[in-house]
């Protein structure tokens, strides 16, 4: 077997193929790292993002092009309210995180806010690094767009969180700064629950720099969600626990170490450069399994194609994760028709068994309603 340095150079040089000759690798960032933990069976997700494959640009040269992304309106709306939370050197942020997480430590006045500019993301991670470092001698500090880095797939990516706050006990909290309202307390659960994965990306880069400290310090896994209150423009909090989703992503990240694996299950020459003829792209992404599921809607570039997919296959994963669950081995939608018309299918199957009764159920209903 090649050693580690050889085999990492061997696969670099494989997914340069498969990005296509002169495509830049795109950048992974925290969104993108989150959306992986949204759907972590997707082997085509994790193969077109370790690859850094540019996802946009693939769905539009097939033909589906991703409806992703913010309106610049919703960009200048969120900007706007960051900035309002954080001003007076982030007085009312600080308050949230005393009040909501760490109500017994000493009130947050006369707070540090390090200058963290530096040319280029390494000299802004350093320079991170260095004020995370210099924080941990007690008081309140925030660091504002921090930068850190993040291994993925024997490449680091580069993470800007909006915020990351030390607590006078040494601890650090990341902070999630987001446009969605929250009513009456709690927010859109589809939202929070993209923010969490993201703050949770955040958590294991700020692990990773609490590692290489000599007394690391408690890195926690509630973060602080910050949103505009009701419909109003003023600043409220949630405390978020990120466990789960810290676990998830820490097992895709792992698991995205493996794209290899991936990569030598594909036909020789498979490319995914966007300038291909679409069948030859077309055949190309299909060559790499995928699981779609509606989520993917809310998460992933390639969702309207891969609907489209899944749905003329007639596969039953385009109907949702829960309803896939309670079929068990039918698969298609064609499979489910027919064994709910006891044409197929094993009686004691507890899906056929369930889909045979709602037949019949159904018969009787639409009898009843035509006599
Ligand atoms: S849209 Fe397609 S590629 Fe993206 S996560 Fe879903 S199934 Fe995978």
């Amino acid at each position: 077997m090649p050693p580690p340095r050889t085999r990492g150079t061997a696969l670099r040089q494989r997914l340069a193929e498969l990005r296509g000759p002169d495509v830049p690798a795109k950048a992974l960032d925290a969104r993108a790292l989150a959306a992986l933990a949204a759907n972590p069976g997707c082997k085509r997700r994790a193969l077109l993002d370790g690859a850094g494959v540019n996802k946009a640009t693939l769905a539009s040269a097939l033909g589906s092009p991703s409806a992703f992304g913010q309106s610049q309106f919703a960009l200048t709306r969120g900007n706007a309210f960051e900035a309002k939370v954080k001003a007076d050197g982030g007085a009312e942020l600080l308050r949230l995180v005393h009040e909501r997480l760490d109500p017994a430590a000493e009130p947050p006045v006369d707070a540090q806010v390090p200058d963290l500019t530096a040319i280029g993301p390494e000299g802004r991670t350093a320079r991170t690094a260095l004020a995370l470092r210099e924080a941990a001698s007690g008081g309140w500090t925030l660091l504002d767009h921090p930068m850190l880095a993040l291994d993925v797939a024997g490449s680091p990516a580069f993470l800007e969180p909006d915020a990351v706050v030390v607590h006078p006990d040494g601890s650090w909290t990341v902070v999630e700064i987001k446009s969605f309202p929250m009513l009456d307390g709690s927010a859109d659960p589809s939202k929070v629950g993209a923010a969490a994965r993201q703050a949770a990306v955040y958590v294991l880069a700020l692990e990773e720099v609490a590692a290489r400290l000599e007394t690391p310090p408690r890195v926690r896994h509630r973060v602080l969600l910050v949103c505009p209150k009701d419909f109003s423009n003023l600043p409220t909090a949630s405390a978020v626990d990120v466990r789960k989703q810290r676990a998830v992503t820490a097992r895709q990240l792992a698991r995205l170490t493996r794209i290899q694996d991936i990569a030598d299950a594909l036909p020789e020459g498979t490319c995914f450069a966007p300038d291909l003829p679409a069948g030859e792209l077309t055949a190309a992404v299909e060559s790499v399994p995928a699981t779609y599921a509606p989520e993917c809607l809310s998460a992933c570039e390639l969702a309207f194609h891969c609907r489209d997919r899944s749905r003329t296959d007639g596969a039953v994963t385009s109907l949702g994760r829960s309803v896939r669950a309670e079929l068990g081995g039918l698969t298609t939608v064609e499979d489910v028709l027919s064994a709910a018309r006891g044409e197929t299918g094993d009686p004691d199957d507890p899906a056929v068994a369930a889909l045979r009764r709602a037949a019949e159920l159904r018969a009787e209903a639409l009898g009843a309603t035509c006599r």
